[in-house]
């Protein structure tokens, strides 16, 4: 019996209970050994009657007095009680379907009582608790629930797998010593029955760690196929390049030109581009894509570019089809837009090969787009897709190039981890001309006087975005988008041109209220934060970030880079209503700093990679341990892969 000993060889787990763990997706009982805790019961922490907080899971220790037999409620519904007592008072435990939930407790019997407590008319109620014996201590794991196994099995299976499982570490001794970790065994045991709460956390920090290095060692895997693939390799053709150049509106800065070369070294590779394009908000990531489909286009070859929406997908086309239309490339927008005759016609012609560069979301590759000739597959803003997505896409046409624009700043050692299967290039200048971005963080004492600020903006000829954290009244206090443009239109910005603009319009909407803002047509977009990703519009200069200490602080940056794109100084207002010292301070920082990977550094060093890994939205969120995932943690990954010759790169 090991790890991979399919479940039901365990003592304790019969034919049935093995489809239910099954369903779970706990196939071996190794996957079982890692069905972590969801949380825990702290038995050490109880509570007196009198003194117990209600609404929270708690702990009481007391006697059982009395037990009442089960009273029909209603069709189906009984509800069985029993009366506790300690030093302090009596209080209620109620059980609902199971009347014979007291049987197997005796009266005058101490137990331990865990479950949520209530108050009705002054007198504490436990409903649904979990009960133990009076001498138990330490931690009980909580784990997610499991279909037709109770916790208390789940806890007797685990237990009987520790005991008949050998856990072998990949780590020796010394290196435990020397990044402070403790013993695979010890942790995964602790993580599921810690004594407390130093040896749980000592235990995640393990696991996380092997999180990590497994993570590490995957990407390089890929890396390494990677490598050796046969890729499209193409020829040089500096004539068309030079035209390109030639008809861009400005000159590349160093870094532009040193992406351009590295790309252009790729395509004209043996095996095929695996790069990312990391460059801060408004460095010109869009320019080093075109170039690289300029290449693939003078080599006969057909590029897709895909953005995460359908506003940005529209704005690359419009961008993309100025620059590349006077070389004769012939670029299409595929998005639900379309009719479906003009959707049928374009995908035909992409079939055709009519069609030499293909922009659209990434239902354009997902779907069934088939092109003639891909060979470079650029996708934009990728740090939405984690590594298995970035697969996905990789399958259509038999390995692609693949470009993956980001501008998701992140530290190089977080950078290393996550991107590990790919080589990066970075945009570490800004096109000149550009003037920082001033940045306030205020109280909403001075919206007054941000206002005033706006108007003086929009009556010298500029545009804003007002940032709303909600788009509905009534979900909670904050500001949302529709109620606020609407204060602003019978109020202080009575006569402007206000549009507003959410993730719950239909595609068609929103592109009409984004071309309106994009004409300059209208004057302020009152926005949630669908606008954080890309778009692109020279003439706002001002943003107001309403309520924004519900934002991270690399997601703020981000917001702010929407303003700051042309030659006007712009300005990023961060409003707050009841700010707390730890807001204040994040808040100032940002108004302090301009480079996107130091305020990522901070946030790393603040507060873990939980808050950037955690997301759903960041395509990371299979790291379970996220928030253990420090800077410190990554170096020292970092070192014992390249002591252990662990990942060979
Ligand atoms: P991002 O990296 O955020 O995608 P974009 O590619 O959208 O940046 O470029 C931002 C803006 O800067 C665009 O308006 C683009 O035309 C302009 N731009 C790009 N490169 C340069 C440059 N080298 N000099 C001046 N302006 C540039
Ligand atoms: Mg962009």
């Amino acid at each position: 019996m090991d790890r991979l000993s399919p479940i039901n060889l365990l003592p304790g787990i019969g034919p049935k209970r093995a489809i239910s763990y099954n369903a779970a997706g706990i196939d071996t009982i190794g996957g079982l050994l890692e069905y972590y805790p969801r949380d825990y019961i702290n038995l050490n922490l109880r509570y007196d009657i009198l003194q117990c907080p209600v609404e929270e899971n708690v702990c009481i220790s007391a006697m059982l007095t009395k037990k009442i037999p089960a009273v029909r409620l209603r069709n189906k519904l009984n509800i069985t009680k029993a009366v506790i007592e300690d030093e302090t008072g009596k209080a209620d435990v109620s059980v609902f379907n199971m009347p014979t939930f007291f049987d197997k407790l005796e009266v005058g019997e101490s137990y331990i009582f865990y479950g949520r407590a209530k108050s009705f008319g002054g007198r504490l109620q436990v409903s649904n608790p979990r009960v133990f014996d009076k001498d138990t201590t330490g931690f009980i794991p909580v784990y997610p629930s499991v279909s037709g196994v109770t916790q208390d099995r789940i806890i007797e299976n685990i237990k009987t797998a520790l005991s008949r499982i050998t856990i072998n570490d990949f780590i020796d001794e010394q290196s435990l010593a020397e990044f402070n970790l403790i013993g695979l065994s010890d942790a995964v045991n602790r993580i599921h029955f810690p004594s407390d709460k130093e040896e749980n956390e000592a235990a995640k920090r393990r696991l996380a760690f092997n999180e990590v290095y497994v993570y590490r060692k995957k990407l390089a895997e890929i890396k390494a196929e990677f490598k050796t693939a046969a890729g499209r390799k193409m020829k040089k053709d500096a004539k068309i390049m030079e035209k390109f150049f030639g008809l861009l509106p400005f000159e590349l800065t160093a870094s532009q030109k040193k992406a351009i070369s590295e790309v252009t070294a790729d395509l004209t590779g043996d095996s095929p581009m695996n790069r990312m394009l990391c460059g801060d908000v408004g460095s010109g990531k869009t320019a080093v894509a075109a170039a690289a489909c300029v290449l693939c286009y003078a080599n006969g070859y057909q590029s897709a570019f895909m953005a995460p929406t359908e506003i940005l997908a529209r704005q690359h086309f419009s961008t993309l089809e100025k620059l590349l239309t006077p070389l004769g490339i012939k670029t299409a927008c595929v998005i639900g837009a379309l009719s479906a005759r003009e959707h049928r016609e374009t995908l035909e012609k992409i079939a055709a090969g009519e069609i030499h560069v293909a922009i659209g979301t990434h239902a354009l590759i997902a779907d069934k787009a088939e092109f003639c000739s891909l060979a470079l597959v650029i996708t934009d803003e990728q740090h939405r897709f984690g590594v298995r997505q970035r697969e996905k896409l990789a399958d259509k046409g038999g390995n692609p190039h693949r470009l993956i624009m980001s501008a998701t700043p992140i530290p190089r050692t977080m950078a290393m981890m996550l991107y590990g299967d790919l080589d990066i290039s970075n945009l570490t200048d800004m096109p000149s001309g550009r003037k920082p971005i001033e940045t306030f963080a205020v109280t909403d004492k001075l919206r007054d006087r941000a206002y005033s600020f706006i108007k003086e903006q929009i009556e010298a000829g500029r545009q804003a975005y007002i940032v709303c954290a909600r788009i509905d009244e009534n979900e909670d206090d904050y500001n949302s988008v529709e109620s606020y443009a609407e204060n602003l239109r019978n109020g202080s910005f009575a006569g402007y041109n206000i549009g507003t603009l959410h993730g719950r319009l239909t595609a068609e909407q929103s592109a009409e209220i984004m071309g309106n803002f994009i004409n300059g047509k209208t004057q302020i977009l009152v926005s949630t934060t669908v606008i954080e990703v890309g778009v692109d519009v020279p003439n706002a200069t001002v943003i107001l970030i309403e309520d924004a200490e519900l934002f991270g602080l690399s997601q703020l940056h981000q917001l702010r880079g929407r303003v700051g794109r042309s030659v006007y100084q712009s300005y990023c207002i961060l409003m707050t209503a009841n700010p707390t010292a730890e807001v204040r301070e994040r808040l100032k920082y940002l108004s302090e700093t301009a480079s996107g990977v130091d305020i990522a550094m901070y946030d790393l060093e603040k507060r873990g990679a939980g808050d950037f890994l955690g997301t759903r939205q960041s395509g990371f969120n299979q790291f379970r341990f996220a928030s253990y995932i420090t800077l410190e943690l990554l170096k020292d990954v970092d070192k014992y892969i390249e002591k252990s010759g662990g990942c060979d790169e």
